[in-house]
């Protein structure tokens, strides 16, 4: 048997609270945080980006050295250190200003950053570069998403002349099969892979480089955020061209789900929400219903259902469900409120629905954190009929904070929310499979029955939800398990 691999280098292109887009930078704080609590030494990497203030980052050291083989140029690169707040885990932010100081992280006006590969292949480059000079080496580097994609496929390129490398094990989880990092054929030089890395076997998907399939294709174990996800991503339904890929590796493919980062989610301790409240006391609830109905300009109204979502608007998040049922539960005299940034289309469908239902409907269109967990605490049904899900947070958060999920059941949402039964009274949700609105319909209607018929039962259900625990602790351990396995 191999030793315990202890050191863990975790590369991420967003980490909260540094940089956020979505989910994956929740999970890029809380695993490294998690694992460390396990005994691992656990190191993170991340791209500086221009929104990254270095006084409120914290940065400590910083290191320059000059990088010059990637592209017959020299990029002067400087390194800064700082630590996952509230943890000791050390997080470097590699800064490269021509590439990293602009306002977003992938793309501005809905437009892809036309350099993205450059962009990235630069980090993974530097990260590969940093794990050498340094005395600290990792036994298992753990990538994630495209934009990580190349140090897999960079290692094995190097494994056969590079012991370092030969020793190294490389990680990769999925957080989303919808993006692909995809690039034309002719920028293969500037990644830095071989020319016969280019094939069916290797990064090619159809004609182009796909840098999700080289992280795909050149890692030792790949892990998607949920064991519902990585099943489905294996049909042609959810695979988005890669599930013959996956269905080829599904030796080495397995579903760990994300966990839930309870110290910065959970009513009970939570400094942004009106009044704090738990299980055993909902009161609290209440007075944060009320909060935020003052907050969102809709009439204060004890026992009328508040219907919320917070998501990016993406044809991912099945906005076209919502939009198809949204007047028809509207008419029945539910609230709702709303919380995204995306696709211009659904902003201005839903800025429209706000000006035509001013005392029903509050939208905002905004990236607003604090917003999100007054949500959470203030509403009473959370929607979530996504198309695809990989894992979801927000049916999590929701579950903790009492305010019940109807999901479609797909991905994380499946593994996380079971229908409520009365005959049995188990169940933390409603859920529904077909995509179409009449059964997304009938699920939401299903929640909206026991809300306004049975107030105990719904206290039932919203204290079974709060009473789950999916912490980082169980999937933390899983991954270590990986680690484990793949040091044999
Ligand atoms: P995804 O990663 O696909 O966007 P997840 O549910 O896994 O979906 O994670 C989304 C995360 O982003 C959650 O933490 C959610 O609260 C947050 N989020 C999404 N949109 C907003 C927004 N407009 N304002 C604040 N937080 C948001």
């Amino acid at each position: 048997m191999g030793r315990m691999p202890r050191r863990i280098l975790f590369v991420s292109s967003e980490v909260a609270p540094f940089a956020k887009t979505g989910g994956l930078a929740d999970v890029s704080s809380a695993l490294p945080v998690a694992l460390a609590q396990h005994g691992l030494d656990v190191r993170v990497f991340m791209p500086k980006y221009g929104s990254i203030d270095a006084v409120s980052a914290g940065f400590l050291a910083s290191t320059r050295w000059v990088e010059s083989n990637l592209w017959d140029k020299s990029a002067k690169i400087t390194l800064f250190q700082s630590k996952i707040p509230g943890s000791s885990v050390p997080i470097y932010f590699v800064s490269y200003d021509p590439f990293f100081d602009r306002p977003d992280l992938y793309q501005e006006d809905g437009k892809d950053y036309p350099d993205n590969l450059e962009r990235f292949a630069l980090f993974c480059h530097v990260v590969l570069k940093r794990i050498r000079p340094d005395g600290w080496i990792p036994d298992i580097i753990h990538c994630n998403d495209w934009q990580t994609g190349l140090i897999p496929a960079i290692i094995a390129a190097y494994r056969s002349e590079n012991r370092l490398f030969r020793e190294l094990k490389t990680l990769f989880t999925l957080h989303n099969i919808g993006y692909q990092g995809l690039f034309p054929e002719d920028r293969l030089p500037l990644s830095g892979l071989q020319p016969w890395q280019f094939t069916i076997g290797g990064v090619e998907f159809y004609d182009s480089i796909s840098l999700l399939k080289a992280g795909l294709v050149y890692s030792d174990w790949i892990t998607a955020v949920s064991p519902t996800y990585a099943e489905e991503i294996q049909t042609p339904e959810y695979g988005k061209g890669l599930e013959g890929v996956l269905q080829h590796y599904s030796d080495k493919l397995s579903g760990v789900l994300n966990g839930v980062d309870y110290s910065i989610w959970d009513p009970s301790n939570d400094p942004v929400i009106a009044k704090n409240y738990s299980d055993t006391d909902l009161t609290g609830k209440a007075v944060c219903k009320q909060e935020l109905q003052r907050e969102c300009s809709l009439p204060i109204e004890p026992d009328v259902p508040i219907l919320a979502v917070i998501s990016r608007l993406d044809d991912q998040k099945g906005f076209d469900l919502l939009s198809a049922i949204l007047e028809d539960l509207l008419k029945l005299g539910v609230q709702f409120v709303m919380l995204g940034t995306g696709d211009a289309a659904y902003e201005r469908y839903l800025t429209k629905l706000a000006e035509k239902y001013t005392y029903q409907v509050a939208v905002n269109i905004t990236f607003n954190d604090d917003l999100a967990h007054k949500i959470e605490a203030g509403a009473d049904i959370f929607l979530m009929p996504s198309k695809y899900e990989p894992c979801g947070l927000n049916q999590m958060y929701s579950l903790r904070y009492g305010t019940i999920p109807v999901v479609r059941r797909t991905g994380g949402l499946n593994d996380t929310v079971s229908e409520f039964d009365r005959s049995t009274g188990e169940g933390n949700g409603f859920t529904f499979t077909e995509y179409a609105p009449h059964a997304f319909y009938r699920a939401a209607m299903n929640a909206l029955s026991v809300y306004w018929g049975n107030k105990d039962l719904w206290r039932q259900i919203q204290q079974t939800g709060m009473r789950q625990d999916f912490s980082w602790d169980a999937s933390a351990a899983r991954y270590i398990e990986l680690y484990n396995h793949l040091s044999l």
